[in-house]
Order: C-alpha cells, then structure tokens, then sequence
C-alpha cells in the first residue's frame, strides 16, 4: 500500500501561493475522473467525553473541504456504543463544534443511533448473503482462534452453520434470548488473510445497555468497523477522512460498502493526528485528570479541550489558523504549543484594546500633584489601529504600579523606577523617583515621586528622552480584579508521565493573584471580552467564576515568544 508523504505549506499570509493538501489532490482528481459529483464530509465524534484540539482539526478539515467545494458538512455523533455515552457529551460536542465552524446546519446533524434499524437490515442482508454468522466461541477462544500477525487464524466451529440458522439466531439475538457476550455476529471474510482486521471480524454483539437515544429497544449493538461504514454510506458521505490507525481498518471498510452493495461508496482517507508537543491532548488522559480532580472540569483553561480553550480566551480564527500552519499529512508530527500562542497574539493584536493592569500593586504617589483632583487623559486603544478609537482614563495624585516596575537599588540596564530616576508613566506624565516607603520587613510599600507638568503625553516634552516607561491606574478609580496565570500542566522541563504512568502535573500550572487593580473601563468587561493587559500580555474575562462585584482574567498569553512561524 503506498502512502504518499505530503504535506500542507504554511499558510503564512494571504498572498503566499497555497499549495494543496494530499486530500485535497484526491479529492481534485476524484472529481475530473467523475467519480464523485458531491463532496459530502463528516465529523463523526464519539459522544463519550469532551473535543480537544485534535477534534478541532478533523473539524476544521472535513467542514473546510466542504465549503472549499461547494460541498455538505455533517456532523454525526457516532453513539453505537452505549457504556461510555453521555447527553452531558452531546451537548458539548453540538457547542464546541458551532463554535468552531462559527454555526452548523442544524439540517446536517446526524446520530448513528439513527440508523440501527438499517444497520440490522445490513446484518441481516450478509447472512443471506453467505457473508456473515453467528459464532457462540467465548471472548478469550476468539481471540485464540484468530491467530497472530505470524501465524494465520483458525476458522470457528460455528462458521458452517446455514444461512438459516444464522438468521434464525441473530434474530434471536436480537429479541433478548442470549446472554451478554454469548454470542456474536461475525463477518465470513478470510481467517488467513495477513490483516488481522479480516478475519471473520465481529459485527454485532450482544449488550443489554440502556441507550441514550433508543432506550432499551435494543439489546445487541453493531461495532465500530460494521457501523461506520454503513454510516458513511447512508449520509451519502463522498469522503470519509479519518486518522491513521485506521489505515489498517480500510479494507474492512471497503468490504462492507461492497458486500451491502451501496452505491456511490464512500472513500476512506487517514491523515495524521494532531499532536502538541508536552502537551497533554487524548481524551483519555484529559479525562483522567478532570476524574482525578486535577482540573477544574473539562473547561479548566490549563486543558486543551476546546471547552477550555474558549474559556481561556481563545478565538475560533486563532485555532483556524494554527490549523492552517500545521498542515495536513500523512507523517506522524507534533506541532508546537508556542505556534498556537503565535497564532492567538496574532488574531488579537489589531481587534482588542489595550488597557492598563496592575497585577503586583505598589503605591505611587505624586507628591507636586494638586490632592483631590482627577484628570481624564485621551488615550488611544489600540495604537496599531486608530481605528479603534480612544477613551478617557482617569489620573490623578495616587496611583498603583507593579511592583517589578520599582528597585530601591536595580541592577544595570534596569530603565524603570528608583531613587532620582525619571521614566514616562504610559500616556501620561514624566515622573521623578524622590524617596520610597517601607514595611517593618523591608518591603516597599509606597513610592514617592513628582511630575513634570510640561511632558503630558502628546503635547510635547521639551525634548527631554527617558528610556523607561511604566504603566499605572489611578488609584482612586481603580477596580479591583482576580487575575489567574497559566503554564503547562504538565512539567516540560520533567517530561509529561512519571514512571508509574501518572500525569506529572506541574505545582505552578496556576497562579492566582487576588489584589489586582484595573482601570474602570474594564471593569464594564463582560463575559469572554478579551484585552491586551499592556505589557502582561492577553486576557479574557471568566466565563465561569467572574462576576461584576468579582472580576477574574484569565490570562490567554503572555506578549512575547521565541515562536516565529517558518
Ligand atoms: P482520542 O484520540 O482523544 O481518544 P478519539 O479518536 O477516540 O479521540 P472520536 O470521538 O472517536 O475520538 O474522534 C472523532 C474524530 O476526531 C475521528 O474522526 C478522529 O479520527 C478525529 N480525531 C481524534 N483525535 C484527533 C487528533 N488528535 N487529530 C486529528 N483528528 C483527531
Ligand atoms: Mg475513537
């Protein structure tokens, strides 16, 4: 079986040639050879847990295919395995994938569980056929039966039995005669054949499982490799694109299309998995530590399940684009977590304003400043786009700056505030360190400086330079803000698994600062309203814990980065 390496060029900017994916050439060619006149894609989650950002992808790829060719996107929730499903699922699934894609056809919204009557009327169409039988072996004796990738399987006693017989039985089967695992329907493929997936494959089992859309109207459930295809071809799907480790799976699912004799069979296409570097993805370990109560939920903003990412900050664009920059290929690769980061400062840069936050907060106060007074500066929002307009921030003889932004005795090359330095408080006044306060512990608690009238922002500065320039908010007017900060929850310098198998969760995976101050403009944030905090970087406002007496911002991503895209 060939499998052509190729993968998607950056996408880096508009005006950059696109090259085309390995997808999309068969796609190209499928459609001058006539062999497919409609593309139809899907996106065929498993309702048992939350999308994470390899979801997003099959997600950006099969919708961005469709529209790409005037096409049909589904989305399917592949709900034939009833132990591990949930409706709490459903629900996040239809939300993360509106939000992905900006909004869905509710028309294109397809559930397998749909489709059971038809899958049995499948079933039911192979026995006749010669094509499928009831075999009673237990579990362990199929297993043993089936061979090794060395050794070639050995038929089941049961094979033989007629096409009576195993119509006979598997309606029985379905009727609720049988116990659970006694029996099972199996395709007749070829017990010899060098893929293990064609050996006599099981097709339906028998499971007394209450199901979240059928109820109890079922007692046997077909599997994965039987459903999907017949899913597929029900939906009229041209395109099935699904991630590698199906790559072996693919003549099954040649076999039933062909054996069930649809027309216009649907292809199946495995590309790579997303992968983030050090970054924890499945949703196998993603449950784990919401089980363990590691996270809060499954929208923690530490995870990478879209749920958290929208509660983060991220934006639908910023996803699509790393998406675009990561490509789409046939080789097992992992993409860097700093390339998402690149790709939300990117998305945000020119759309959100940028506003003054005091995260440490240390008291300025301007002692040749008129007491009782506030003055309201212009102040642009966004400086690299005018066209975001001004708003009014008040000033006035207090203020709160960080912490970090002030040193009794700095080292060299530190261009902010100490005793007899002058810097620029950002968009207003020059100020002048004269003396500092302390605590019993040594620790600075107020910073005493005076202003020099003359060096407002914007009206000139006779000509005087500072290197440094710091940002403040007015103390009187100030709000105060819950602010959280994230790192990776896994510790990357230590490795993602302890050698037991354990998530290495990283101690500082968030910080909470409690006794941040905000100018009052944010205070009227809503709800997922993202800033740029100038010089601390981009944040988002909870969508879970902030309200407007308790204010919490997450932060998205600090300003700066090594990442530079290729
Ligand atoms: P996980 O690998 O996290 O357990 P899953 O594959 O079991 O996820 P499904 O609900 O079966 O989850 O996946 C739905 C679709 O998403 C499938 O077509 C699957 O191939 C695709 N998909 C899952 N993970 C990734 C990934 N990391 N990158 C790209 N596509 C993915
Ligand atoms: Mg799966």
């Amino acid at each position: 079986m060939s499998s052509p390496v190729e993968t998607n060029e950056n996408i880096v900017d508009e005006k950059e040639v696109v090259s085309r994916n390995f997808i999309q050439n068969i796609i190209d060619k499928d459609i001058e050879e006539g062999k497919c006149k409609k593309v139809v894609t899907r996106f065929p989650p498993e309702p048992n847990g939350y999308l994470h950002i390899g979801h997003a992808k099959s997600i950006i790829l099969n919708s961005g295919l469709a529209k790409e060719y005037g096409g049909v996107f589904h989305l399917r929730f592949d709900d034939t395995n009833p132990t591990k499903e949930k409706v709490e699922f459903v629900d996040s699934i239809l939300e993360d994938v509106k939000w992905i894609c900006g909004d869905i056809d509710t028309d294109q919204i397809y559930y397998a569980s749909g489709y059971f009557d038809t899958m049995y009327e499948c079933a039911v169409k192979l026995i006749k056929k010669g094509k499928a039988f009831v075999c009673d072996l237990t579990p362990d004796e199929i297993r043993e039966y089936r061979g090794t990738l060395k050794e070639p399987g050995r038929p089941s006693p049961y094979r033989e039995r007629t096409i009576e017989e195993n119509l006979d039985l598997f309606e029985r089967m379905r009727a609720g005669e049988f116990e659970d695992g006694s029996k099972v329907l199996r395709a007749k493929i070829d017990m010899a054949s060098p893929n293990i997936n064609m050996r006599d494959p099981i097709l339906y089992r028998v499971a007394r499982k209450e199901h979240h859309n059928t109820g109890n109207k079922w007692c046997i459930y077909p599997m994965y490799d039987f459903a999907h295809p017949i899913e597929d071809a029900i939906e009229g799907i041209s395109h099935s694109i699904c991630t590698l480790e199906f790559e072996d799976h693919r003549p099954l699912y040649d076999w039933v299309v062909r054996e069930l004799e649809f027309e216009n069979p649907p292809k199946q296409i495995e590309f790579a998995k997303l992968y983030l570097t050090n970054v924890v993805t499945g949703k196998r370990y993603i449950k784990k530590l919401v089980e363990d109560g590691i996270v809060d939920g499954w929208d923690d903003p530490r995870l990478v399940s879209i749920a958290a990412l929208r509660r983060r900050g991220f934006t639908p664009e910023s996803i699509r684009n790393f998406m675009e920059l990561s490509g789409v290929s046939k080789s097992q690769s992992s993409s860097d977590y700093a390339m998402l980061e690149y790709c939300i400062r990117e998305d945000l840069k020119l759309k959100r304003p940028r506003m003054m936050a005091v995260l440490d907060p240390i008291k300025l106060v301007i002692t040749n400043y008129p007491e009782n007074e506030i003055e309201y500066l212009d102040v642009s929002n966004n400086q690299e786009n005018e066209e975001m307009g001004t708003r009014k921030v008040p000033f006035g003889r207090e203020l709160y700056i960080d912490r970090e932004d002030f040193m009794i005795e700095p080292p060299r090359k530190y261009f902010r505030l100490f005793p007899g330095n002058e810097v620029r408080l950002m968009n207003a006044y020059f100020v002048t360190c004269t003396d500092y306060v302390t605590d019993e512990d040594g620790n600075v608690t107020e910073v005493h400086c005076t202003y020099d009238p003359e060096t407002k922002s914007g009206s000139g500065f006779n000509g005087r330079k500072v290197k440094g320039t710091i940002h403040w908010v007015c103390a009187e007017t100030a709000e105060k803000a819950e602010v959280r900060l994230y790192e990776n929850i896994v510790d990357e310098e230590k490795g993602v698994y302890n050698e037991d198998g354990t998530i290495n969760v990283n101690p500082n995976s968030i910080t909470v600062l409690k006794d941040c101050y905000i100018e009052p403009a944010l205070a009227e944030a809503e709800s997922m309203d993202s800033f740029q905090f100038v010089r601390h970087g981009y944040f988002c406002v909870d969508s879970k814990d902030s309200s407007k007496e308790h204010m919490v911002f997450n932060r998205i991503v600090s300003l700066k980065s090594s990442y530079r895209p290729k």
